[in-house]
């Protein structure tokens, strides 16, 4: 039986012609047409002022704490739940990670957990440098909330958009609403570009600040001058070109990833104990993976029987992210759980469970799965 993965890359068919004009011009490396397009492009489709193009979405994140000057013994909020590399920038930067639980109707960052966050900071006389905001397997966090009380604090936004690249919030692209938000084009995201990221906002001069310092922080002197620390982050213009094809289809890829959630919603409508991700209303995600909670009790099986059962059928599915707060690399940090006392992400690892959602699944891949699971029940 062919493997079936959780999320493989889906190329258009078109990624080849523009890796074909790059090396037509000899602009293999560094730059060129293809990077300098892939960044418009980025920035036309989120309808942002521009766009910053670079090897990772984990090198944007960094690149993004540097512009908001985070340096040493810095706080930064961050969400719980989500994948290490939305934190690790914070500890590159040697600042100090504080995280914040997920609540109910998103499973993203608590308004309510954030705000005791900030109390507390403000009566310990250190507000953090940034707040790191997640938006999960494509469901947008609540950010008119979330940006209320970091507005009211004065503290910038960073908006993890790494999964939720063509989703909306109230008519508007994800990614958009921080001081700075981030993409990631690794090749299990919904587009891709083998690896790649991108750092997009309305601020052109510190996108200028992006490309400076992505390329070692050159000064501008024909010898090599360096005045500060800089970093070897951009994006080559090979990668680019794939990007620029793959830009072209992601609203096809939304379609069909959405298309895959909903398919799994049917087949498991009358199935106790199933509850899947929700999308809060005025947001469309774009469902990068199907997930959803398994409660042991109703359903008499748990998320982790469905897993290895999957994989004795060579069917990849994964429980949800282990939340940051519990992870060994963080266990000195700060936490705000949604509730005192109670946390909600650590509920969502317990029973959470991801599905096979790549765009490039056939429909008999995906009857493979569910047909796994109901030989389970
Ligand atoms: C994938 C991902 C990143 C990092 O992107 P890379 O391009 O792999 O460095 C950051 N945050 C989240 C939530 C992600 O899922």
């Amino acid at each position: 039986m062919k493997r079936i993965f959780l999320s493989s890359p889906h190329m258009s068919g078109n990624e080849q012609k523009y890796i074909q004009e790059a090396f037509d011009l000899n602009w293999v490396a560094p730059l060129g047409n293809n990077v300098d397009q892939f960044e418009k492009d980025l920035a036309t489709y989120n309808h942002m002022e521009g766009a910053s193009v670079l090897t990772s979405g984990t090198a944007a994140i960094h690149i993004a704490l540097r512009l908001l000057e985070v340096a040493e013994g810095d706080k930064v909020f961050c969400s719980s739940l989500t994948f290490i590399a939305s934190a690790n920038p914070i500890l590159y930067q040697g600042a100090d990670p504080v995280f914040i639980d997920s609540e109910p109707d998103t499973w993203n960052m608590s308004p309510q957990a954030l705000e005791r966050a900030f109390q507390d900071a403000e009566s310990e006389g250190q507000l953090p440098k940034a707040v790191i905001i997640v938006n999960l397997y494509g469901q947008s966090a609540k950010i008119e909330e979330l940006k209320e009380i970091c507005d009211r604090y004065e503290v910038a936004i960073i908006e993890d958009a790494a999964e939720s690249l063509g989703s909306e919030y109230k008519g508007k692209k994800s990614g958009t609403f921080g001081k700075f938000g981030i993409y990631s084009f690794n090749g299990n995201k919904i587009i891709t570009t083998s690896g790649g990221g991108a750092l997009v906002s309305n601020d052109i001069e510190a996108l200028n600040k992006s490309r400076f310092l992505a390329t070692q922080a050159r000064d501008q002197a024909i010898h090599y001058q360096h005045s500060e620390l800089g970093y070897n982050y951009r994006m080559s213009n090979i990668v680019a070109g794939i990007g620029r094809a793959q830009l072209k289809v992601l609203d096809d890829r939304v379609a069909k990833r959405r298309a895959i959630f909903d398919n799994y919603v049917e087949a498991f409508k009358d199935q106790p104990g199933f509850d899947f991700m929700p999308e809060l209303e005025e947001t469309k995600s774009n469902r990068w993976l199907t997930a959803l909670t398994i409660n042991p009790e109703a359903a008499g099986i748990t998320n982790m029987d469905i897993i290895h059962s999957l994989g004795n059928e060579n069917i990849e599915a994964r429980p949800v992210w282990k939340p940051l707060h519990l992870q060994p690399l963080f266990e000195d940090a700060k936490y705000y759980s949604h509730e005192e006392g109670y946390s909600y992400s650590d509920e969502l690892f317990k029973y959470g469970l991801c599905l096979p959602s790549g765009s490039n699944m056939t429909e008999e891949q995906q009857n493979r799965v569910i047909h796994t699971i109901k030989k389970l029940m």
